[in-house]
């Protein structure tokens, strides 16, 4: 066990703002809680939606849900870490519901409740201010945009101490949400098409897994050349960019004859998704793993949805169990079948604006903040 011990965090004060880098206390542990020293956390565009308050979140607040670092000190029930082990933080689940107790932690009942509550669930908080200032806190059970976190045990995987931690950062959201979005939810299957629909890290990540799966046609669509030509070096077969020929359910139709047997999208705007459904070939599905504005809605033809016996699935951070999708991406990348390394580009911690600004502009697939 151990008092609050003083860190650094990024603080971000209101709508739109610039995060601000503030002293903070953290801790103390709780019996089922886990003090995390954060080595690095990757930037992900819900943290940029909240940040614009597309998704709402009461201020000031620390975001970041992309953490891994070392654990420091654990409380009295933790059986799983000890200190000194390398973690990648991800979602937090409550271990209670059906989906939990059937090994789908993903789509945990409680997920809204535990992962964007900004408290615990008793309406405490892991992090102050140095002052003792109200700061909220527990984004997806995290905040990690900080030098330490204070997490439920279930929210933390071990991972060996072989790999970066730099590295391992993005797989606790973009890449598991992506790579198991493929092999989870969609489950596509060797010689099977597939198409995703944005090209940044969920994206990018779904390609890698779906090459990985034995899909024997990959196209990609992106309105950036640069994030299409990485797509090609990391297995797409097929790119599009509708910058340069709109019509994209006709030149997927020309490429397959029929339509894709799976499509994904990554971009969550509701004109991107109809035309993925509008490519999809009799019996297709198609996953959804974004969503630009919560109170959007979609417009599918009813008709060919049922006579085409189309399925259109909701997946939330790839699906199934974090812990299981983790250990296979750490395993596929030792292999060499799953370079995410080349999706990453790292910051210091004090260029964090720099890094959301990068992001958003879309110079850089994942930013990764470094905390020393
Ligand atoms: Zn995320
Ligand atoms: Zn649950």
């Amino acid at each position: 066990m151990t008092g609050a011990v003083a860190a650094i965090a990024a603080v971000l004060h209101e709508k739109n703002g610039d995060f601000a880098l503030e002293p903070v206390r953290v801790g103390p542990v709780r019996d089922d809680e886990v003090l995390v020293r954060i080595v690095a956390t990757g930037i992900c565009h819900t943290d940029l939606n909240v940040r614009r308050q597309s998704r709402s979140m009461p201020l000031p607040a620390i975001l970041g849900h992309e953490g891994a670092g070392v654990v420091e000190a654990v409380g009295a029930a933790v059986t799983s870490v000890t200190p000194g082990d390398h973690v990648v933080m991800s979602y937090l689940s409550c271990g209670e519901c059906a989906e939990c107790r059937s090994d789908q932690p993903a789509s945990c009942d409680r997920f809204g409740r535990l992962c964007f509550a900004s408290a615990r669930p008793d309406g405490s908080h892991a992090v102050c201010g140095a002052e003792g200032q109200v700061l909220n806190d527990r984004f997806f059970g995290q905040s990690s945009f900080a030098t330490h976190a204070v997490v439920h045990e279930r929210g933390v995987i071990p991972v060996g101490h072989d790999l970066a931690l730099a590295l391992l950062a993005p797989l606790g959201c973009g890449v598991m949400t992506g790579a198991g979005a493929v092999w989870n939810e969609l489950q596509v299957t060797p010689g099977k098409s597939f198409a995703v629909f944005g090209a940044g890290a969920v994206g990018l990540s779904a390609l890698m897994a779906a090459r990985v799966s034995g899909a024997t046609t990959i196209i990609a669509v992106d309105l950036v050349p640069g994030r299409l030509e990485l797509a090609r070096s990391l297995g797409a077969t097929h790119v599009i960019n509708p910058l340069d020929n709109p019509d994209v359910v006709g030149q997927i139709r020309c490429m397959l004859g029929d339509g894709v047997d799976f499509a994904l999208d990554t971009t969550g705007a509701a004109k991107v998704i109809e035309g993925a459904f509008a490519a999809l070939r009799q019996r297709g599905t198609l996953g959804l793993v974004a969503c630009a504005d919560v109170r959007q809605r979609l417009d599918l033809p009813h008709f060919a949805l049922m006579t085409g016996c189309k399925r259109v699935i909701g997946i939330i951070e790839g699906g199934g169990s974090a812990r299981a999708m983790i250990a296979r991406l750490v395993d596929l990348h030792r292999r060499g079948q799953f370079p995410f390394d080349r999706l990453i580009r790292t910051y210091p911690f004090s260029a964090i604006n720099q890094a959301a600004h990068d992001c958003e502009t879309g110079d850089v697939i994942k930013p990764v903040l470094l905390m020393e």
